[in-house]
């Protein structure tokens, strides 16, 4: 099987920088709809609306710089990180962890149970959450 590499080394002892150029974009072009692609698969595990209680959450996608998630109980919004601070896309199981701490914030807060913003409760049972639910087996 002939390598990408083995493909440009003879294009190269052609000196022809015209075809290396094109490929160069057609690869550059190919990692880009990856990305693309990774980051639509992402955004589709996350509902657009959810209802806790009483109260319609919009979810967006993207946080305040420095969070991978938020509640704005006022605003009635939800806001879930896609990418890290340096920019990176986030693995789709991170984002749904950060989606159902967001959630597991927002359901205590409904309850008005004393746990809301104990964050190291709210870790421990929306991993647990999370994991059970990417588990399931229908
Ligand atoms: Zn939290």
């Amino acid at each position: 099987m002939v390598s990408l590499n083995d493909v440009l080394h003879v294009l190269e002892q052609k000196g022809n920088i015209d075809v290396r150029v094109r490929m160069a974009k057609v690869l550059i072009n190919q990692l880009q709809e990856q990305q693309t692609k990774e980051k639509e698969m992402t955004a589709a595990t996350l509902p657009t609306k959810i209802t806790v209680g009483k109260t319609t959450y919009s979810i967006r996608r993207g946080a305040p710089s420095g969070c991978l998630g938020n509640v704005d109980y006022d605003k009635q919004v939800i806001s879930i990180a896609l990418r890290d601070g340096l920019g990176n896309t986030l693995d789709p199981e991170e984002v749904r962890d950060t989606f159902w701490h967001e959630m597991t914030h927002a359901i205590l807060h409904d309850m008005n149970h004393p746990l809301r913003d104990d964050e190291k409760f709210v870790i421990k049972f929306a991993n647990r959450l999370s994991c059970a639910i990417d588990s399931a087996q229908f």
